[in-house]
C-alpha cells in the first residue's frame, strides 16, 4: 500500500496544509491501481487534484463528520455530479450515520441527486464497530472510538501488509486493537500535555499516541493532526520518551510505503 498525506493540519486548515485527507492506493495482482479517499477535511480537494485525478477514486472512508473531516465531500460531489466530460459512476462513501443528511445540510442540497444531476454521485454506506468492508483488494476493519460522534478509525489490511489510521480519539482501548502489529501506525496527536489536561475525551497528546503504538506493538508511528498552534516538536519528543520504534510527523504530500 501507499498513504499519501493530502491534509494533515489538525482541526482547521493552516497556512501549509488542509485538514486530515489521505490517499490510500494500492496495486493488485493483475496491475489494476485501487485509489480510496480517507477523510476529506477542509481545504483538501485541493491537494487530492495535485496527486490523483478525482474521476479516477474508488471509494471515499470517512472517520468522522467533523468539517475538518468530512467536509470536502461536498466539493467532490459537485465534481463527480457535474463532470462536463464523464459519465461517471456512483462510488461509495463509508461514514458515520447522518452523512447523507450533513452533506446536504452544507451543501443546501434535499436529497442525494444534486439539482440538475443525472443522478447520485455518491452511495452511503453506513459505519458500524466492528463492520468489516472491502475496496478491491483492500480490507477495512472499523472500529468505534472516543472522541464526540460517532467517530471510527480504521485497521486497512492489503497485500499482507496493515496500516492503522486512528481518526480522531483520546485513548481508548479499541485504538489499540486497531493498531496491534500494524506496520504503520498514522496517528492523532492533537493535543500536548499539560497545556490540554482540562479537554478530556476528545483527542490524543504525542504521549498517549506512543503509548497506543507501544502497547500495540505498531512497527512505525506517524504522528499527524498536529494544530497550526502548536510546536510540532512537541508532541514529537513527548511520543518519543514513550514508544522505542520509529517515529514520524506527517507532511504535505508526502508519500509513505506500507
Ligand atoms: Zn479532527
Ligand atoms: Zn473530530
Amino acid at each position: 500500500m501507499k498513504l499519501t498525506v493530502l491534509g494533515c493540519s489538525g482541526s482547521f486548515p493552516s497556512a501549509d496544509s488542509p485538514a486530515s485527507s489521505y490517499l490510500v492506493q494500492h496495486v493488485d495482482d493483475e496491475g489494476r491501481t485501487w485509489r480510496i479517499l480517507l477523510d476529506a477535511g477542509n481545504g483538501s480537494f485541493s491537494t487530492l487534484q495535485r496527486v490523483v485525478d478525482p474521476c479516477d477514486l474508488d471509494a471515499v472512508v470517512i472517520s468522522h463528520l467533523h468539517a475538518d473531516h468530512f467536509l470536502d465531500v461536498a466539493a467532490l460531489e459537485v465534481f463527480r455530479a457535474y463532470h462536463p466530460e464523464r459519465d461517471l459512476p456512483v462510488i461509495p462513501v463509508y461514514a458515520p450515520e447522518d452523512a447523507a443528511a450533513r452533506l446536504n445540510a452544507a451543501t443546501g442540497n434535499t436529497c442525494t441527486t444534486p439539482p440538475g444531476a443525472s443522478g447520485p454521485a455518491l452511495k452511503h454506506e453506513v459505519l458500524a464497530d466492528q463492520r468489516t468492508f472491502e475496496v478491491g483488494p483492500v480490507r477495512f476493519t472499523a472500529r468505534e472510538v472516543r472522541h464526540p460522534g460517532p467517530a471510527f478509525g480504521f485497521r486497512i489490511e492489503a497485500g499482507g501488509r496493515t496500516l492503522t489510521y486512528s481518526g480522531d480519539t483520546d485513548s481508548c482501548d479499541s485504538l489499540v486493537d486497531l493498531a496491534r502489529d500494524a506496520d504503520l501506525f498514522l496517528c492523532e496527536a492533537g493535543y500536548i500535555e499539560g497545556r490540554d489536561d482540562h479537554i478530556e475525551g476528545l483527542h490524543l497528546s504525542g504521549r498517549r499516541a506512543g503509548v497506543a503504538a507501544q502497547e500495540a506493538g505498531a512497527q512505525h508511528l506517524l504522528l499527524t493532526h498536529i494544530p497550526a498552534w502548536t510546536d510540532p516538536q512537541i508532541p514529537m519528543r513527548e511520543a518519543s520518551e514513550v514508544f522505542e520504534g520509529p517515529i514520524s510527523r506527517a507532511e504535505l504530500l508526502a508519500t509513505v510505503s506500507v
